[in-house]
């Protein structure tokens, strides 16, 4: 794949970029490390500093970055804005959380015959995170505010076709007055990973995108035993039981299979509705997902933009196609749009079954597949048959069914009456092949340090 921007509104290129040559990748490696040697020792104090000092200079430039975002991967420019403000927020989280999680942990220690018993968090150095385009900001900041808090040091390879976002949160980091080279830009495509990751100097690596990608990186992890964490893909269940306020639900459910253009990985996809409201709640969110504004991802009205990548557009005409021949019903959209760039109709797929791809791949596109069922057994038993495992909703007014749904929900996160979303408070991760490790809070920050156990006689 190039390293351009493509707006997808238009499907003109606007810039193309050279990767890195051999040299060039060597000697940002190279300061990387070097930048560590000095940046462990810095104090939680000064980083907590920096930190803040990042979301100020990213609010200063919401306007300028969320227009680069909306340019270079289509979503809508209000999202695009909002993304930037849930950046800055995690970024002042870290600042004022980061330096707790990095306090000693006294531990007994007259049980293990010491003066004192005790563990330390330090940082493990060079991390490289590869990172998808669906939020070009906020996936990478994800992973940098809680790495830079720990005294990482970060080594970004973006998707190709978010370049300026990434060179852009190269330079926030310098603007916030981070030490030289704690937070790097690799312009290099995805051939390029094996080395870097293989590069005795890179400790570990994350990754946030798909199935095949991150089997890639963890076997090359593997094999150079590095650490990893992984953030795959999701097809999340979103069950609706008789007791659900249904309007409301309908309402969360357009938002959640909607939003980012029907593009991220922990957006509703396969709705399982319970057959006494199957009806009702089938004409509710048919007629909100036909009243969503599509169109300029750039005007302020719109709720719908293009999708990112033209070949995101056939996979999500290819996965109807599919349905439909199998027998599914389109309740509402169904099309691609008559205009130039990427654009596909919000749609609404009733009838799903099993043979279906809808039912048994991720759909990356606004497209939701309904399920009639009988019981929140059946919903449950369905959803797990999945291989993905990673966010989960529930609408149900009663007691029992919540903690059923708690306890027996195949997921690493389960939401109940809302939609599922990230938080730096809330550890953030699924389970099966949506990969393993968690990202924000405490847990995620510790995941790429050294617990360190120090035993004092
Ligand atoms: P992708 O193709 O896997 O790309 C993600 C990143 O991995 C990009 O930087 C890409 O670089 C790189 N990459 C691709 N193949 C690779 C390989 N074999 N070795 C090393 N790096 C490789 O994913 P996508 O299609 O852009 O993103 C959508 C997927 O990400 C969906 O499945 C979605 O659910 C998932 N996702 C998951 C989360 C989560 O938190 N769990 C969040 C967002 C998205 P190039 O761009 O240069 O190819």
């Amino acid at each position: 794949m190039a390293i351009a921007t493509i707006n997808p509104a238009t499907g003109e290129t606007l810039a193309t970029f050279e990767p890195l040559t051999d040299e060039a990748l060597e000697e940002k490696i190279a300061r990387a490390d070097r930048a560590f040697a000095s940046y462990r020792t810095t104090s939680p104090q000064e980083r907590s500093g920096w930190l803040s000092a990042a979301a100020d200079v990213l609010e200063a430039d919401t306007d300028s970055v969320a227009e680069l975002m909306t340019t270079e991967m289509g979503k809508t420019l209000a999202s695009a804005k909002a993304e930037v403000g849930k950046c800055a927020t995690a970024l002042r989280w870290y600042a004022e959380r980061g330096p707790a999680f990095l306090e000693p942990e006294e531990k007994d220690a007259g049980a293990v015959g010491a003066q004192r018993a005790y563990v330390v968090h330090q940082p493990l150095g060079v991390v490289l995170a590869i990172m998808p385009w669906n939020f070009p900001l906020w996936q990478a900041m994800r992973f940098a505010a809680p790495a830079l808090m720990a005294g990482n040091v970060g080594l970004l390879k973006h998707a190709s076709n978010v370049p300026q976002t990434a060179l852009y949160m190269e330079e926030l980091f310098r603007k916030a007055g981070f030490p030289d080279d704690v937070f790097q830009t690799l312009l290099i495509g995805s051939s390029t990973v094996e080395k870097v990751l293989r590069d005795d100097r890179v400790v570990a690596a994350t990754l946030t995108g798909s199935g095949p990608a991150g089997q890639s990186v963890a076997a090359i992890a593997g094999d150079a035993l590095k650490k990893t964490v992984l953030e795959l893909g999701g097809s999340d269940p979103f069950i609706v039981m008789p007791s659900a306020h249904l309007d409301r639900a309908a309402e969360v459910a357009t938002t959640a299979r909607n939003q980012n253009n029907g593009q991220s990985c922990i957006a509703a996809k396969r709705f399982f509705v319970h057959r006494d409201v199957a009806e009702e709640f089938t004409r509710l969110f048919a007629e909100k997902i036909g009243a969503l504004t599509v169109g300029d991802p750039m005007a302020e009205d719109t709720q719908v933009g293009p999708l990112a990548t033209e070949s995101g557009v056939q996979d999500v005409e290819d996965y109807v196609a599919d349905a439909r021949a199998k027998g599914a019903t389109v309740a509402v959209g169904g099309q691609r749009l008559d205009r130039p760039g990427w654009f596909y109709a919000p749609t609404l797929l009733t009838g799903v079954t099993p043979e279906m791809k809808v039912h048994s791949e991720e759909v990356f596109g606004p497209v939701a597949a309904l399920y009639s069922v009988d019981s929140l057994d059946e919903a449950i038993r369905i959803a797990n048959s999945h291989v993905y495992g990673l966010g989960s909703n529930l609408w149900s007014e009663d007691e029992d069914e919540r903690a059923q749904f708690v306890r027996d929900i195949a997921s690493g996160m389960a939401f109940i009456n809302g939609m599922t979303a990230s938080y730096p408070e809330l550890p953030f991760g699924g389970i099966k092949q949506s990969g393993y490790g968690r990202e924000l809070t405490g847990v995620g920050m510790r995941e790429f340090m050294n617990a360190k156990t120090v035993w004092v006689g």
